[in-house]
């Protein structure tokens, strides 16, 4: 392996990637960006980064923000839970380091929502500690290099390329890491054929030489989504529409969402539903309008809506119990919606007669 260093460092001397964390690789930029990039696009991520650090400069300012706010910062990137892990974590580095990120390794990884991956990746880009940060690419890049047929999800696997990139790791850990990053995304790609073309490594790749890349990294073959079906009800009253919380466990703990039940309800089986809200159908439901449908995938779900506006004419308790009643600027500006329910907040937004509060 360790003659692929130089011509990986060569490579990347010329054909870095130009990103905004890249510019200022400081403990706090590098963690961010790593951690918004996980299953996030990098094109994506960039106008996050930069909003984020707009309102929370520093990692004080991370600790300490109101979590309504912090949701709305992450809404649209969706898995929530590395946000919160992030305040959590920042909150240690306030309390436990006195605000000062820590250097080594194995105290990052004790972070909450600090795995190997980028634990490595932070000391070894902010601190240019000789560590690795093994990510998909990284085993993409390794499995080909090798031809190594071993299941990607094998601990065997992960201590292998671990153990031979810390043996070949240059003076600039960082550099390295980040050119492995950069090769991945950019030449030896995930879907479709490689660009090895244009690959600094061609000589030293096996597969490359057996015209076999496509046949690595060799992952188990993956269980099918579980398909939930749900009705959503945009629930109108006075011009507001009321939004709940959902559980504290579980698929989007704890985040804001319009009201459902499960299944697809007719337009009959709403009405029955809306009694189950406290809402009496004879008479106080003006009117229902069928938006229609929207998917929404997750890892392991993927969830087959079906929406409904309705509008209330008058409301009971019971209602007013289940959640807030928001105007829709604060469902824009306020409240954390997660993306799931982007097709109907579209809708909503899109309607002129609904007249958005400046
Ligand atoms: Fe990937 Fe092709 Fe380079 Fe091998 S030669 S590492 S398969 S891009």
């Amino acid at each position: 392996m360790k003659e692929i260093v130089k011509p990986l460092l060569a490579w990347y001397q010329e054909n870095a990637r130009v990103l905004p964390w890249r510019q200022e690789p400081s403990p706090y930029h590098v963690w961010l960006s790593e951690i918004m990039l996980q299953q996030t696009r990098v094109e994506a991520v960039k106008e996050y980064y930069r909003r984020f650090l707009e309102h929370l400069p520093t990692v004080q300012d991370l600790a300490e923000v109101e979590e309504e706010e912090l949701l709305k910062l992450w809404q649209g990137l969706g898995y929530y839970n590395r946000v919160r892990n992030l305040q959590k974590a920042a909150q240690i580095i306030c309390t436990q380091y006195g605000g000062i990120f820590p250097t080594e390794y194995h105290a990052w990884l004790a972070l909450p929502g600090i795995g190997e991956y980028t634990a490595g990746a932070v000391v070894s880009i902010a601190f240019g500690k000789k560590e690795p940060a093994v990510d998909g690419n990284v085993y993409r890049i390794y499995t080909r290099l090798r031809t190594d047929g071993t299941d990607i999800t094998k601990t065997e696997l992960k201590k292998r390329v671990r153990q031979e990139l810390l043996e070949i790791m240059p003076e600039d850990p960082g550099g390295f890491n980040q050119a492995l990053m950069d090769l991945g995304a950019m030449v030896c790609l995930p879907n479709g054929t490689p660009l090895c073309d244009q690959c600094p490594l061609q000589t030293y790749c096996k597969a490359h030489q057996a015209g076999t890349e496509l046949s690595y990294p060799v992952k188990p073959s993956g269980k099918p989504r579980r398909i939930e079906k749900r009705t959503v009800f945009l629930l109108e009253y006075q011009g507001r529409y009321l939004l709940q919380k959902r559980p504290d466990r579980g698929l989007l703990a704890g985040l804001w969402e319009f009201p459902g039940q499960e299944g697809h309800l007719t337009l009959e089986q709403v009405m029955d539903g809306l009694q189950d809200l406290g809402v009496s159908a004879d008479g106080h439901t003006s009117d229902i309008t069928l938006i229609g449908k929207a998917k929404h995938i997750f890892s392991h779900v993927e969830w087959h809506m079906l929406g409904y506006e309705i509008h209330l004419s008058a409301i009971s308790d019971k209602l007013r119990d289940h959640g807030v009643f928001c105007t829709l600027s604060e469902l824009r500006d306020t409240y954390s919606i997660p993306s799931a329910f982007a097709v109907y907040l579209k809708y909503l937004f899109s309607d002129p007669e609904k007249n958005i509060e400046k």
